[in-house]
């Protein structure tokens, strides 16, 4: 197609094929876009589940990948907040209807017409194209978005860490600053020390909250208290679980194999918030006696939407909150995702090197 270019990918032909170098077709930047050759991307659990067809649903050949960071090549006559070698990255969403109320209110993860996600979305609003109808993820050398989606990397903040802030720090700042923990002040919980329990600690630590590291791994006691937990519950451990009674006034919960919410609520204090931010399947059975003994809430939360996800970005960068991360290269895919597969608690978050992977 005449408004098209190629640009090489990484990504699976089927279901159990391996990862593979291909080549795939975007749209060229049309007068509100931006292209921008990819550095580096960030590899997230929720990539394991498309790769690998675990819902299902996915259309192939996929191409992972939504936590992506690069520098800008080519801009739009129409746009003015972006200019070539600016470092930019994008996250999990690359469009949306961009006129509902959501939209209009920079919540373009809840728009109403559906947000076209970075990777294996079907393309319904028009302003990203790809040749197969569905978007291609960051395992690539190069992409282009509407300027509204891409979001500003500060110039300072090393851009190999960037790409996880869209996804896991995102997951993590948003509702602490929805249940207020920005201002400071409060007792905040963080269930599970993996790739989004290390951002909040980071960040809530940060926001100027006392931080409790939650987790059945004792083992991540040191690295939970370096990062900046100021204590760390064993929540396998009934006798802590006890003492630790009534302490938090929030409890961010990033487990997301199935489990009862129950068994946190006791950390609670009244009017305490506990927000289920993993993908766990199975249901909840809970008791309505400790709700409404100590009015609690139990709420949900996932990424923000794009002005959250720059606020979120200038924020780790001023309080220089990164992740731990382990680059590796485009032929070590297949041995990441399978690592992926039999954990899903690692501290630290793989990344892919793209100009070192061609
Ligand atoms: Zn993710
Ligand atoms: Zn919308």
């Amino acid at each position: 197609m005449a408004d098209m270019y190629e640009t090489i990918a990484w990504g699976k032909k089927s279901k159990d094929s391996k990862f593979g170098l291909m080549q795939i077709e975007r749209n060229l930047p049309g007068v509100d876009d931006v292209t921008f050759d990819l550095k580096f991307c960030g590899i997230c659990h929720s990539d394991v589940h498309i790769a690998n067809d675990d819902m299902g649903i996915t259309n192939f050949p996929v191409v992972p990948g939504h936590e992506l960071a690069g520098v800008v090549t080519a801009v739009g006559s129409n746009v003015t907040k972006f200019k070539l070698g600016d470092k930019v990255g994008v996250g999990c969403i690359s469009d949306s209807c961009m006129k509902c109320s959501s939209c209009n209110q920079g919540f373009e993860q809840a728009c109403h017409g559906g947000m076209t996600i970075t990777t294996d979305s079907k393309i319904k609003h028009g302003h990203i194209k790809t040749n197969s109808g569905y978007t291609y993820g960051g395992f690539s050398g190069s992409q282009t978005v509407n300027q509204r989606y891409l979001i500003r990397i500060p110039n300072e903040y090393p851009l190999e860490l960037a790409g996880p802030v869209f996804c896991s720090a995102l997951t993590m700042y948003s509702p602490l600053c929805q249940w207020k923990a920005n201002g400071g002040g409060m007792t905040v919980g963080v269930i599970g020390i993996g790739g989004l329990g290390q951002m909040g600690i980071q960040l809530a630590k940060a926001m100027g909250n006392q931080v409790t590291a939650i987790s059945t791994t004792p083992a991540k006691k040191p690295v939970a208290l370096e990062i900046g937990a100021d204590m760390f519950i064993v929540s396998s451990d009934d006798a802590q679980m006890v003492s630790e009674a009534n302490t938090l006034d929030l409890i961010l919960n990033t487990v997301s194999a199935n489990h009862q919410i129950e068994h946190y609520l006791p950390l609670l204090r009244r009017n305490g918030v506990i927000v289920q931010l993993g993908l766990a399947f199975e249901k909840h059975n809970i008791s309505q006696i400790p709700l409404i003994m100590k009015r609690l809430i139990i709420a949900g939360g996932g990424i923000g939407g794009i002005p959250e996800t720059q606020e979120c970005m200038d924020f780790c960068a001023k309080n220089k909150i990164f992740s731990k991360i382990k680059m590796v290269k485009a032929s070590e895919l297949d041995e990441v995702f399978a690592t992926l597969v039999k954990k899903n608690d690692q501290v630290i978050r793989y990344v892919l090197d793209i100009e070192g992977s061609k």
